[in-house]
């Protein structure tokens, strides 16, 4: 159920309510917008059958939440979520945010290396895997807090922000400490025991698409994270699998859209992983920002014949700025800058 306030309604009469939520035994969610205080009643809805709110001083009128997701949905918060990662990085803004970096932290050299060309491009946020997920125990599994520790010095050396990913709930502290931004991958996007984690935690969490999921699971999987109560959640469209074998997945643009319709979380396109096609990694980035998207997340190397991981889809740096020039000249028709 959503608690519409009237514009007038006093802090003491939405605090009420509040209580009147919470004795009933379900969670009151309080979103403040610039217009309208809503509150969402998450429990038994049956409850307010027998003890109707409408009539409390200060509420304009009750309406249920259709969805299946509730705090993730646009009925909830009508306005647009932004992150804040501080020192003026924000991820749902007007600014289209632009995330990069290789597949995985490899090395010292290599990473600080990566991130000087990156920052000297005017890219904010370093992408790198410290822990990789990968498909075959065989593959490069990543340098874990060692990496952690690259990154963190990455960001010290560049002022830039950092996302990393995080597999495993017990080392969610240990990442936390080191990352700005906390990645959950596809494989781990119904990984409920991790979800419930990050949503204790006060950090912002990148939810990527699990690659067989629909858009529905996406949102109620970051459902887990914001009834926890941590709100700064970022969602990430990174391809299905279909029957499409001539990209690595297949990218649904229309997943974009859909998503800033449903819900009010910030929207980053992945276009690496959606297609593992070089020459297409442009196109659908530009594809992605026509298509509402706040951002990107990109993956660059600059060796990549080298890389451990995921080397032919890697952009190199002089590709890729050509490929941020580009945005930069597109971002004004869509009412952004990048
Ligand atoms: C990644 O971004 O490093 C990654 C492994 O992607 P995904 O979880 O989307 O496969
Ligand atoms: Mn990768």
């Amino acid at each position: 159920m959503i608690i519409v306030f009237n514009p007038a309604a006093s802090e003491e009469e939405v605090q009420h309510v509040v209580d009147r939520i919470t004795e009933l035994g379900m969670t009151p969610h309080l979103s403040k917008g610039v217009a309208r205080t809503l509150l969402g009643a998450i429990g038994d809805e049956k409850i307010l059958d027998s003890h109707p709110v409408d009539a409390m001083p200060g509420v304009d009128r009750v309406i249920p939440v259709m969805r299946p997701y509730k705090l993730a949905s646009r009925e909830f918060k009508p306005e647009a979520t932004v992150i804040d990662l501080g020192d003026g990085v924000t991820i749902g803004g007007e600014r289209f945010e632009i995330m990069a970096g290789p597949c995985a932290v490899e090395g010292r050299t290599q990473t600080l290396e990566i991130a000087e060309i990156l920052s000297g491009l005017g890219v904010r946020i370093l992408r790198g895997g410290a822990f990789k997920p990968r498909t075959s125990p065989y593959s490069f599994q990543g340098l874990g807090e060692e990496g952690l520790k690259i990154l963190a010095e990455a960001r010290e050396k560049t002022g830039m922000k950092v996302i990393t990913e995080l597999v495993d709930a017990e080392d969610a502290s240990m990442v936390a400490e080191y990352a700005d931004v906390l990645q959950i991958g596809a494989r781990n996007m119904a990984n409920f025991a991790l979800l419930q984690r990050v949503g204790e935690m006060n950090k912002p969490v990148m939810l990527k698409r699990g690659m067989s999921s629909t858009v529905e699971e996406l949102l109620l999987a970051a459902e887990y994270i914001l009834k926890g109560g941590n709100q700064q959640v970022m969602l990430c469209e990174r391809g299905i699998k279909t029957f499409e074998t001539a990209t690595r997945n297949t990218f649904d643009i229309a997943a974009i859209p859909l998503l800033k319709h449903e819900s009010h979380l910030p929207v980053i396109a992945d276009p690496s992983h959606a297609t593992g096609v070089l020459h297409l990694i442009p196109p659908v980035s530009f594809a992605s920002m026509a298509a509402g998207a706040d951002g990107l997340m990109v993956e660059v190397h600059n060796h990549p014949d080298q890389a451990l991981c995921d080397g032919p889809q890697a952009v190199p740096p002089g590709p890729f700025k050509e490929l941020l020039l580009r945005i930069r000249e597109l971002a004004p028709a869509m009412g952004r800058t990048a």
